[in-house]
């Protein structure tokens, strides 16, 4: 087992093949592809420029709607978004509009190619609390718009979920790391390994003359199964496994800290796309068998089809109509099985280590450190449509999953660039009652 495990599946496309396949794009006047876009992408209009070979336009107008779009063009269902709604894609023949996203991002990257012009950043001054994709959005989206604009991040690299959440054979670190200094280089300021709600609050924030913070901190905490056995050794999150894996391909950790040992029997509870990270990570930790148990049907399953698919190639296994009732030990404490009601009756199924992938919602540490800012019964945060995205404080703004529960990289973006646009909309109001 070594880090080339983790090494990207999806091969990109050479100068000829992008250009070849924006060829086929008929520049559709009503384009559907468009429609099937969360933030609206101008499909045809970037397709068509590169189609000519114009890089530089091409990524002009990506930009316009997207701060992320290496890594969109990797991590989006393409298959339900901008591509399933392709006019193409009932002949079997859609463009593949996410690989020539990642294309010209990639390119633009290499090459250095834009040279945006930036206004002063004179607007405000912008806290935002969290480095994932809805926190690097709202960064980005401000500072192009003149605000001065400081994240603050409480793991020692920016990036949140793309970082250690999503495994490197789907979205390489480096290409995460080049998207951020691209957000670095519009004028964001970065301060690392700083917890808001410990090293400093919400209320210290408006001391240093903040004049909004946006709260963009995901939904850190997993949740648990509530059956007999769920304190056993060898029953871990995965979430936390793919937190190890991550910055074991990084090579900051040795082999011995990922939480999978060769050959061992793996089940994990849960079946949407933390589920399928999980089970694919598994299985190139060297895993001997990898078996995903789902309470629900094949057809009720929340992962990306494709990532079902790619995981049934890689030899996961799935136990449907599944339901855990309790997790058995050995004399030392370790799971060694679970216990569960199938459509056949109850059976034991032996398992070494189970991986729990059944949800996760947000930490409190922001809102009990300060007053004023309401959530729900499950924690996530209550917001108004005017200005779009405040909480129930003044000035201080949330938005992506801390607000809206787990969903895809991109709808935390979507949701990020309305709230984006309140802020600005805040600001101003409020820097012009102050003049
Ligand atoms: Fe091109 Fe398909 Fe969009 Fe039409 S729907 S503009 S063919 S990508």
């Amino acid at each position: 087992m070594n880090n080339n495990t983790f090494k990207e599946i999806n091969e990109s496309f050479t100068i000829k093949e992008a250009i070849d396949e924006a060829k086929r794009c008929l520049n559709c006047k009503n384009p559907s592809c468009k429609k099937g876009c969360p933030i609206e992408n101008d499909i045809p209009g970037f397709i068509h420029q590169l189609s000519m070979g114009n890089m530089g336009d091409a990524m002009a107008i990506i930009n316009e709607k997207s701060n992320l779009p290496a890594i969109c063009g990797r991590v989006c269902p393409h298959e339900k978004q901008c591509q399933g709604h392709c006019v193409l894609y009932a002949k079997g023949k859609g463009i593949q509009i996410g690989k020539l996203e990642r294309f010209i991002a990639d390119f633009d990257t290499d090459m250095n190619l834009i040279r945006e012009r930036l206004p002063q950043k004179t607007r405000g001054k912008v806290a935002v609390i969290g480095s994932g994709p809805a926190g690097l959005t709202v960064a980005g989206d401000l500072a192009r718009q003149g605000f001065n604009v400081t994240i603050f991040e409480g793991q020692s690299e920016p990036g949140g979920v793309l970082m250690y959440g999503i495994p490197e054979y789907r979205l390489p670190k480096e290409v995460v790391n080049k998207e951020i200094k691209k957000i670095e280089a519009l004028g964001v300021n970065f301060i690392m390994n700083c917890l808001v709600g410990q090293q400093i609050t919400i209320d210290d924030m408006f001391d240093q003359g903040y004049d909004a913070i946006f709260i963009g901190t995901g939904t850190a905490l997993p949740k648990s199964l509530d059956v007999p056995g769920g304190t056993l050794r060898g029953i871990i999150q995965s979430s936390y496994l793919l937190h190890m894996a991550s910055i074991y391909s990084q090579n900051i950790v040795p082999r011995d800290m990922v939480p999978i040992n060769e050959g061992e029997k793996v089940g994990i509870i849960g079946c949407g796309n933390v589920a399928m990270d999980a089970a694919r990570t598994a299985v190139r930790m060297g895993a001997g068998s990898v078996t995903i148990i789902y309470h629900r049907t094949e057809a009720d399953m929340p992962a990306i089809q494709s990532e079902y698919q790619e995981a049934v190639k890689e030899g996961v296994q799935f136990l449907w109509q599944t339901s855990t009732i309790e997790f058995l030990g050995n004399e030392e404490g370790k799971v060694r099985a679970i216990r569960a009601t199938t459509p056949d009756g109850e059976k034991e199924f032996p398992f070494d280590r189970i991986l729990l992938a059944i949800g996760s919602r947000p930490a409190n540490r922001i809102v009990s450190t300060t007053t004023g800012i309401e959530v729900d019964d499950a924690g996530y945060v209550i917001v108004k449509d005017r200005p779009y995205g405040m909480t129930t404080r003044r000035g201080v703004f949330a938005g992506g999953d801390v607000v809206h529960r787990p969903h895809t990289v991109v709808l935390a973006m979507k949701a990020a660039k309305e709230v984006a646009a309140g802020i600005a909309q805040y600001v101003d109001a409020v820097k012009l009652l102050e003049a």
